[in-house]
């Protein structure tokens, strides 16, 4: 009686003439229909206010949300409807559920409720009604949102502390690696397909022989053994996936102390950053929160465990991170950390080939799944001519073309701009996201439950003040961000038209500053090598340009050029070795280039280079056989030809310089044969 006696005090007339607004909060067409009760409870509200007094035709429901779903209460319809109604004096009422605990938590609900204050409106929940130009009621307002927040951190606290103590006692489920599974009792056991089972300890065994993870990986690749991976997502999640063994995934295995038959939590811990994002990272072993050794059946021991780490650490397994874009180093070689392989996509890395009299020859290799799979290099490209070609390149394309490149480049930073402009977004957007499934979750909760769903509103306020962060986060870094790329833009551009071809140019600009100017022009250069090296170079800002390069030299070619050595090895092929014709170019005088004496490799390459015929076929050519071919002709061991070679019994034809030679046909006649014939029917009678 005394509180609907003070509740009609608060109720003036002023207020009755004015519209009563209710403010449903549902969002999605399938919580309208799930959450049934949720939407009861907020129409109940609207019962009250024809019990306070205001007719019915003067209530307005908002509910325009309904259906929507819109990402914070900034962007809804509806609630902004509401706010310039109150705002005007237009509305004396406004209902709502859980209105103290918004006007706590959420910034949008405190300003319509400063404006209630200022508009003399009053507020309407289901346990009670407010007015905000009265202290007391404030005050309960407040009062009411702060014991909201003690009430989750309370909850919050209980659930963190529950999670611990479980895993302490070792009794929190979490993801095991493949090669185990929980049983009907939660119990962890080793998988009982044999098949998983029986990879495991090959991996375990193969790792205790070699002792390196790469070695492991190399094993199984050369016998082409597939490893099993349990799926934890997608649709066919739970079901185990045959696939290659990587270094990456031998490392993770090793490492995991679950082989071991451990239980351990807390080995990872994340961190949040400035930026919204959150980077998770290992800590070290005595960090962990929980180890529990010997807790269920393991593949290995845990002095095996031990050792495997310790053998890890010692070979210092340099698992590189090989496609990414590395930073310009020493070295000559203009393209380190851009070139791709034209072949499979891969970044390719440089090696350093030292030659005769001190001169380094890049080698651009394609060997990232050697590394990773132990599969076949892809490609291997000889560097020597493409810094040459690169520069000239450069040069060609940037000095008469300056002004249309420097364009590009500006076209390029702008990209970068928006690149980095397009992440910052998606902060944003991800807090969205956040904010979103926070909501649905509140009200899709069953609203007697009331604790979960304080927790559940206070978590969805939480992710909307988030949103906002991120929104005025990205507003502040992208006016930043453009003021300073326009500065940078003018000096760069300026720079580089002016600058380009006399630094370039100059033999004292270190190789690395000329690296720092390439990977200002050039994104990337994509290389296949065929009958030449072709070179895709990809400049900064789209435009590309297709180079080719022929393959370089070898160093004998350089020396050769006088046709007509290449015709007397062609003619001597027939009678002598490449050793014999060495020195029979060497008595008439010839040199190479470079003024050396021809030796034996120089007249081989020359037969490979001019694709002459070479010994070997062109005996083969005239009916030489083999000293295989002619055992089983005369039914003799492979020595005894040897040996009538060498003693002169059949004649022989050197193909090479290390004894290798092939044998003139017996003949069908010949003493051999008949020889041979008596001797078998010694043998036949000797048998009877
Ligand atoms: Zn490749």
């Amino acid at each position: 009686m005394n509180m609907s006696h003070r509740v009609n005090q608060k109720v003036t007339a002023s207020h009755l003439k004015r519209q009563a607004y209710c403010y449903v909060r549902q969002s999605t067409l399938k919580q309208v229909f799930q959450n049934t009760e949720s939407t009861k409870r907020q129409y109940a509200l609207r019962e009250r206010a024809v019990a306070l007094g205001w007719p019915v035709v003067q209530i307005v429901t908002i509910d325009s949300d309904l259906g929507e779903t819109a990402a914070s209460v900034v962007d809804r319809q509806g609630f902004q409807k509401l706010m310039t109604e109150v705002s005007m004096g237009r509305v004396g009422l406004v209902m709502g559920l859980e209105v103290s605990r918004l006007a706590r938590n959420n910034a949008d609900w405190a300003r319509l409720l400063e404006i209630c204050a200022l508009t003399d409106t009053l507020i309407l929940d289901e346990e009670g009604i407010y007015d905000p130009t009265d202290f007391n009621d404030r005050l309960l307002l407040n009062m009411k949102g702060t014991f909201s927040e003690v009430e989750l951190h309370v909850l919050r606290s209980r659930l963190r502390g529950g999670i611990l103590s479980k895993a302490r006692r070792g009794e929190l489920k979490t993801r095991l690696p493949t090669g185990f599974v929980y049983d009907h009792n939660d119990k962890i056991i080793i998988d009982p397909d044999k098949q998983v089972q029986q990879s495991i300890r090959l991996f375990f065994d193969i790792f205790q022989r070699t002792g390196a993870a790469f070695a492991t990986v190399k094993a199984f690749a050369k016998d082409d053994v597939k490893f099993p991976c349990r799926l934890h997502l997608g649709p066919d999640k739970g079901k185990i996936k045959w696939q290659r063994l990587t270094s990456g995934r031998a490392l993770v295995i090793l490492r995991n102390p679950r082989y071991a038959g451990a239980y351990y939590y807390g080995r990872q811990r994340y961190r949040k950053n400035v930026d919204g994002s959150t980077t998770y990272f290992q800590v070290p072993r005595d960090e962990w929160l929980v180890l529990i050794k010997d807790v269920h059946p393991g593949y290995i021991t845990w002095a095996q465990y031990e050792e495997n780490l310790h053998r890890l650490r010692q070979n210092a397994v340099a698992y590189n991170v090989w496609d990414r874009k590395t930073p310009p180093r020493e070295g000559p070689c203009l393209l380190q950390g851009l070139a791709i392989c034209g072949k499979c996509g891969q970044r390719m890395t440089i090696r350093y080939k030292y030659q005769k009299k001190r001169r380094v020859d890049p080698v651009y290799l394609c060997q990232r799944y050697r590394i990773e799979r132990w599969e076949n290099s892809c490609q291997y490209i000889p560097g020597a001519g493409i810094d040459e070609a690169i520069s000239d390149l450069l040069l060609e394309s940037v000095t008469p073309m300056t002004l249309d490149m420097a364009l590009q480049v500006q076209k390029e930073l702008e990209n970068r701009f928006n690149e980095a402009d397009k992440l910052r977004k998606q902060q944003v957007e991800r807090a969205e996201y956040e904010a979103n499934i926070a909501r649905r979750r509140f009200m899709q909760v069953d609203p007697d439950n009331r604790l979960v769903a304080d927790t559940l509103e206070a978590e969805w306020n939480e992710k909307l003040r988030n949103l906002q962060n991120a929104n005025d986060n990205y507003e502040t870094h992208r006016q930043q961000e453009s003021e300073k790329l326009k500065k940078a833009q003018e000096q760069e551009v300026l720079k580089l038209a002016r600058d380009f071809p006399a630094i370039w140019k100059n033999p004292r600009t270190p190789v690395r500053e000329k690296k720092r100017m390439i990977r200002f022009l050039i994104e990337d250069v994509t290389m296949i090598r065929g009958e030449d090296i072709t070179l895709h170079v990809r400049f900064k800002g789209g435009a590309t340009k297709t180079l080719k390069v022929p393959l370089p030299l070898k160093g004998w070619q350089y020396n050769i050029t006088d046709p007509k050595i290449v015709e007397i090895v062609d003619e001597f092929l027939s009678d002598h070795t490449y050793a014999e014709i060495a020195t029979i170019l060497d008595k008439r005088g010839y040199k190479s280039g470079q003024g050396y004496q021809i030796d034996r490799n120089v007249v081989k390459g020359i037969t490979h280079t001019y694709k002459l015929k070479t010994r070997f076929a062109r005996l083969r050519a005239t009916g030489k056989l083999t000293v295989d071919e002619v055992a089983n002709l005369l039914c003799v061991t492979v020595a005894t030809v040897r040996r009538w070679g060498k003693e002169g019994i059949i004649k022989t034809y050197p193909y090479n310089d290390r004894n290798g030679c092939l044998y003139e046909h017996p003949g069908i006649n010949s003493p051999l044969m008949k020889n041979d014939r008596k001797r078998l029917k010694t043998i036949n009678l000797i048998g009877s």
